[in-house]
């Protein structure tokens, strides 16, 4: 029998199998983003709940064999697929002792160093992206809960504008709640208005063309129509097909002039910010009543983590906070500010990550990443194969390969059937959308350690699987 107390040696040569095996994988950080025995590696594990264990190390020697050759490398250079970032050297050695420690950042009781981190990381966010420093938030899961925490606090204001408070009494009772936004939304805070009661056909679309680009007088006539009633309004600052944003100053005009709240989705585009070369594109967020970003994607900190701040932050503790007789004192903490109660320290690598580069570190990151997207443009656009279906003004670069002589048809269907050969091909990932109609490829530049001569070989696999299939 294998008790994990009869085993608790085990503790340190486990880890140290680890560590060996991290300096490994780390040096061949441009190895094969999909290995092509990865899905049988990732079967092989299947089997009954074993009656004796096999104890720890046999089980981590396994896991770091088997769960390598089955794992994607997206932290890695050579990912472009969605937009999923590495994890920094800091980012991640926090990450490991925020586990070892495995902290509750619930409050300050439960973890005085997350319950500082947490603090400190959210107030240095915003000072990063220039947003004022009386706005409060919380560390989440990702954008798709920091989008439904920041919603959460716009439905509650939305409830207190009628005299209710939504988080007590519900939405009975009370009519829809209009919601207006361009085709730029992201599906996840559509999400987060279904997991909020408000509902996805709540909403209603302002766009002034088939890429989803918001028509601002529609938004401006539909926000009158309200008459004045409560209303919120979602920007995206940053889409995901070809990095566009929504004109979010003078969304802000409208909402302001309109009762209405301002959420501003910018899971990566926030990030526009932390360069005066991309500032502009995101103008006028800190007047929005709510912003969100992700940590797990352009600050390159270890899944799962994101943020939402709120101009009010009275409004989150409304929803979100707890009383019960067990738990004292603790109104104040990040457990009462998000859905989770418990919640692991992903405050530490946050911290530990800006702490060790600093707003020029970041500056750089962001502007390789441009740098990258702008040298893919460039590329793209002076080849005879390739044509650039969208301008750039980010980190996602919209482009299909065009060989002459195709119709659009027989384009679509190339593209798409290059974009499944690239990932089995598994030196590079990088995925398709749908872009005006139209199938292109859409590689998101965001992880610290990308090259362009990384960026040179998603484009030579894209052309040679082209030339391959075409
Ligand atoms: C990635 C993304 C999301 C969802 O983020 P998760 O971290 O996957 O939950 C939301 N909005 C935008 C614009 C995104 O790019």
């Amino acid at each position: 029998m294998t008790d994990p107390l009869s085993a608790v040696d085990d503790a340190i040569p486990s880890l140290e199998l680890v560590l060996e095996h991290a300096r490994r994988y780390l040096e061949d950080a441009r190895g094969p983003v999909r290995r092509r025995d990865a899905d049988e590696a990732a079967r092989s594990f299947a089997r009954a709940l074993p009656d004796e264990g096999d104890g720890a190390l046999s089980v981590i020697r396994g896991l770091l064999e088997r769960g390598t050759r089955a794992h994607i490398r997206s932290g890695g250079p050579r990912f472009f697929h969605w937009v999923i970032g590495g994890s920094t050297p800091a980012a991640l050695a926090a990450d490991w002792f925020a586990v070892l420690i495995d902290q509750n950042a619930g409050g300050w009781d439960s973890s005085p160093i997350a319950a500082q981190l947490e603090d400190l990381s959210l107030r240095w966010l915003l000072d990063l992206f220039r947003l004022p420093a009386e706005w409060g938030g919380v560390l989440t899961t990702g954008a798709t809960m920091a989008n439904f925490s920041a919603l959460a606090a716009a439905r509650q204001w939305w409830g207190e504008q009628q005299g209710v408070d939504v988080a007590g009494e519900g939405l009975a009772g009370l009519p829809p709640v209009p919601v207006f936004t361009s085709g730029f939304v992201h599906v996840t805070a559509l999400k987060a208005l279904a997991m909020l009661g408000i509902g996805r056909s709540a909403v209603t679309y302002c766009c002034a063309d088939e890429t989803g680009r918001l028509d601002l007088g529609a938004l401006e006539r539909a926000l009158a129509s309200q008459g004045g009633r409560p209303a919120i309004v979602l920007a995206s600052a940053g889409e995901v097909n070809a990095g566009q944003f929504d004109p979010i100053s003078e969304m802000a005009a409208l909402a302001r002039d309109n009762n209405a709240w301002l959420h501003v989705d910018g899971a990566f585009g926030l990030f526009a910010r932390a360069s005066p070369r991309t500032e502009a594109l995101a103008e006028g967020v800190d007047q929005a009543d709510s912003v969100i970003s992700d940590g797990h994607k352009w600050l390159n900190v270890p899944h799962d983590c994101g943020f939402a701040f709120v101009r009010d932050p009275s409004l989150l503790t409304k929803v979100f906070s707890v009383s019960a007789s067990y738990l004292t004192e603790e109104e104040d903490g990040y457990g009462f500010r998000g859905p989770e109660l418990s919640r692991r320290a992903r405050s530490l690598a946050v911290w530990a990550t800006l702490a060790a580069y600093g707003r020029t570190g970041y500056r750089a990151l962001v502007e390789r990443c441009l740098d990258n997207a702008a040298h893919v443009t460039r590329v793209v656009d002076s080849a005879d194969d390739f044509e650039l279906l969208a301008p750039a003004p980010l980190n996602v670069v919209c482009f299909r390969y065009r060989p002459a002589g195709l119709g659009e048809a027989d384009l679509d269907e190339l593209n798409a059937r290059i974009g499944q050969a690239i990932l089995r091909d598994g030196r590079v990932y990088v995925g398709t959308t749908r872009w005006g109609g139209r199938v292109a490829f859409r590689p998101a530049f965001v992880n610290w350690q990308t090259t362009t001569a990384d960026a040179d070989l998603m484009l030579e696999a894209v052309r040679e699987l082209g030339q391959a299939l075409g």
